[in-house]
C-alpha cells in the first residue's frame, strides 16, 4: 500500500524529477480512511493530497507523505424541468467530466473545457476560463476532514471564492481531502451560452456556426486552448503561472498614460482593474527567453515551461527573476497561481 522513495516525475505536469519520502494511492473512502488511521499518516512531517499534479511545482523531494487521490464514479439527479444535479468524485479527470456533461447536453461547464486536473482540485483554486468560474455552477461538495477523520458536507458559500482563490488555498489549506463535488448544470433549453469570452464568437463563426450548442461551445474552447498552450505532455508547464494582478483604478489610469494600448480588464473589486499578467510580462521581454533551463512560453509569456532538464529551482528562480523585472518596470507585484513546494 504504502511505497518509499516514489518518483513524482510522472505525476505532475512539470515533469519535475522529484521523489516523495512516501506514496500512497485511494480508490475509495474507506481507502482514504485507512491511511488517516495508520501509523504511517500518524507520523508523516508533512501530508500533500495529489491530484493531476497540473498546478503543482515541487523545487525538492517531498519530505511527507502524498496521497494520491483515484477516487472515481459520476451520478446525475434530475432537479425539475430546467436543472440537472452532478455528482463527481475528486478523482475524475476534469475534461472527461466536461465532456461527460457536454454529451448529456447539460450546459454550464463547456467552457472549462480542456483544463487539466482532476475534479477534486477545482474548487480549490475555483478554477476559470473563458468567462466562467466552478463558483457560478458548484452547489456543494463533501470533504474528508483530517482534523475528525469524517466526511462533512461544504456548501459553496462555505468556500470564499475569489479569483484563483478559496478557503482549501487559506485558513482551510491541509484540512480537508476533497472527495466528491456536486454541480447545478442547466439543461438543454435552458442554458443561456456564454460566448462573450476571448475568441469564442470568432472561433465559432470560422467553425461556421450560426446556433452553437453546448457541444459547439466546447470545441471552439478546445481548439482556442489547443493553439494557445503548450501541452503539458509534450513540453512540462502548470498553465498559468501567475494570476492577473488586480490594481487601484488610479494605478491602471497612471499606467495607461505610458502604455496606452494596454489591456486591462474589470475587476470584481469596482475600485481595482484587472491587468494582463502575460501582457507585463512580454513587455519586460521575457517572452520566449530561457534562464538556465527554464523558460517561458514563446506564444504565451503567462506559462512558464521545463523544456526537458529544468529543476523546480530553476523554475522558481525564472519566476522570481520575473516578478522582480515586472515590479521594476511597472510597480505592480505578480503573485503565483502555482503552489510551489
Ligand atoms: C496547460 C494547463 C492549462 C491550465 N489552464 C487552466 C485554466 O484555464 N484555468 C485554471 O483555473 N487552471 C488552469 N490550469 C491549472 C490546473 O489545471 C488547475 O489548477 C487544476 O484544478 C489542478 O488540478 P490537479 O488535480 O492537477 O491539482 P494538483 O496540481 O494535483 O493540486 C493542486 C492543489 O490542490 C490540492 N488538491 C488537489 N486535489 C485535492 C483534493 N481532492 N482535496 C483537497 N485538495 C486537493 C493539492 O494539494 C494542491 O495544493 C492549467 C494547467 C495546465 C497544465
Amino acid at each position: 500500500m504504502f511505497q518509499s522513495n516514489y518518483s513524482l516525475a510522472s505525476l505532475n505536469s512539470f515533469g519535475i524529477k522529484a521523489f516523495a519520502k512516501l506514496y500512497v494511492e485511494v480508490r475509495t473512502i474507506s481507502e482514504l480512511s485507512k491511511v488517516w488511521q495508520s501509523p504511517q499518516y500518524r507520523t508523516a512531517k508533512n501530508v500533500l493530497v495529489l491530484g493531476g499534479g497540473s498546478n503543482l511545482l515541487f523545487t525538492q523531494d517531498f519530505d511527507g507523505l502524498v496521497i494520491h487521490n483515484l477516487i472515481k464514479g459520476t451520478s446525475t439527479k434530475a432537479e425539475n424541468d430546467e436543472t440537472t444535479l452532478v455528482t463527481a468524485s475528486a478523482g475524475e479527470n476534469w475534461h472527461h467530466f466536461v465532456m461527460y456533461c457536454v454529451q448529456k447536453q447539460l450546459g454550464g461547464i463547456e467552457n472549462l473545457s480542456l483544463i487539466p486536473g482532476t475534479v477534486g482540485a477545482a474548487p480549490v483554486q475555483n478554477i476559470g476560463a473563458y468567462g466562467v468560474e466552478i463558483k457560478d455552477v458548484m452547489v456543494s461538495l463533501e470533504a474528508f476532514d483530517f482534523q475528525t477523520g469524517k466526511i462533512v458536507t461544504i456548501q459553496k458559500e462555505e468556500c470564499a471564492f475569489g479569483y484563483r482563490d478559496s478557503i482549501f488555498k487559506r485558513f482551510a489549506k491541509g484540512q480537508y481531502f476533497i472527495t466528491a463535488v456536486t454541480f447545478r448544470l442547466q439543461n438543454v433549453g435552458y442554458h443561456k451560452l456564454n460566448v462573450s469570452y476571448g475568441a469564442i464568437a470568432q472561433v465559432l463563426q470560422e467553425m461556421q456556426v450560426v446556433n452553437p450548442t453546448i457541444a459547439d461551445i466546447s470545441q471552439a474552447v478546445i481548439h482556442i486552448r489547443s493553439v494557445k498552450l503548450p501541452d503539458p505532455k509534450v513540453i512540462g508547464n502548470a498553465g498559468s503561472f501567475f494570476k492577473n494582478p488586480e490594481v487601484l483604478q488610479e494605478k491602471c489610469d497612471e499606467m495607461l498614460k505610458v502604455y496606452p494600448k494596454m489591456p486591462f480588464y474589470d475587476s470584481p473589486i469596482a475600485s481595482h482593474k484587472k491587468l494582463a499578467a502575460g501582457w507585463l510580462i512580454e513587455q519586460c521581454g521575457w517572452k520566449g527567453k530561457n534562464l538556465g533551463n527554464a523558460a517561458v512560453h514563446n506564444l504565451q509569456a503567462l506559462v512558464l515551461t521545463n523544456p526537458g532538464n529544468a529543476t523546480g529551482k530553476e523554475i522558481k528562480e525564472l519566476a522570481i527573476a520575473i516578478q522582480q523585472s515586472v515590479w521594476k518596470k511597472f510597480g505592480v507585484t505578480l503573485e503565483t497561481e502555482v503552489n510551489i513546494l
